[in-house]
């Protein structure tokens, strides 16, 4: 599956926002965003200009993709199936984000990003109900349980990453023992566990232009 492998920081200084692309470094202040928060390139610093509406759906689309390392056919088939679901379709979508396998390895806090944890699940680290799984965006489901497989319980990655985990906090819809390396989902994402600042009725409305 195709990726984005440029520099992350500068999505977040695009944004103007810090969006945790970088796991520890993030809460440090070596973060670009503490150091140059304008946006990237050589007029970045100089940039004065006012978003249109379409421009302002633009970018929060992109704030959504970037936070979950999406490219753009992933993500609008994301939304296409949101749309099938009964409920809001904004809602839906960022709730199937979160249920997305290397999303919930990074909540459990066995990776210290999304990024890393879409490498742990790829690199073949992660069991879902007790079975390997390679796939980051296989959807999770109430009472699955996502372990990290025995051999790669004492890696390094992974204690820095639980450590790392401490500093954002307990997720409300898992629950996980950190001492054994797995954790099980409780019940359905929840809208108010995402504390970014995301206004997803824009995007369904951009893309219904
Ligand atoms: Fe964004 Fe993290 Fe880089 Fe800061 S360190 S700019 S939050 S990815």
């Amino acid at each position: 599956m195709a990726r984005y492998r440029d520099a992350v920081c500068r999505l977040c200084r695009r944004e103007g926002l810090k969006l945790f692309l970088k796991g520890d470094r993030c809460y440090t202040d070596k973060c670009a965003m503490e150091k140059r928060g304008y946006p990237p390139g050589q007029h970045g610093s100089s940039f004065r200009g006012k978003l249109s509406e379409y421009g302002g759906m633009l970018r929060e689309k992109q704030k959504v993709k970037r936070i979950y390392g999406m490219l753009e056919k992933q993500f609008r088939k994301n939304l296409a199936e949101a749309a099938r679901v009964k409920g809001l379709t904004g809602e839906n979508m960022l709730k199937q984000l979160e249920r997305r396998l290397d999303n919930v390895v990074y909540r459990m806090g066995f990776a210290a990003s999304r990024r890393e944890a879409r490498q742990i699940v790829s690199h073949g680290h992660i069991l879902l109900n007790g079975r390997q799984a390679t796939i980051p965006s296989i959807l999770v489901k109430t009472n699955d349980v996502v372990a990290v497989r025995e051999k790669s319980k004492s890696h390094p990655q992974v204690k820095a990453a639980l450590e790392a985990a401490k500093r954002r906090g307990a997720c409300s819809w898992v629950e996980v023992d950190a001492d054994k390396r797995t954790g099980k989902i409780l019940s359905e994402p929840n809208r108010e566990e995402l504390t970014l600042p995301i206004q997803e009725q824009l995007i369904v409305e951009l893309y219904s232009r």
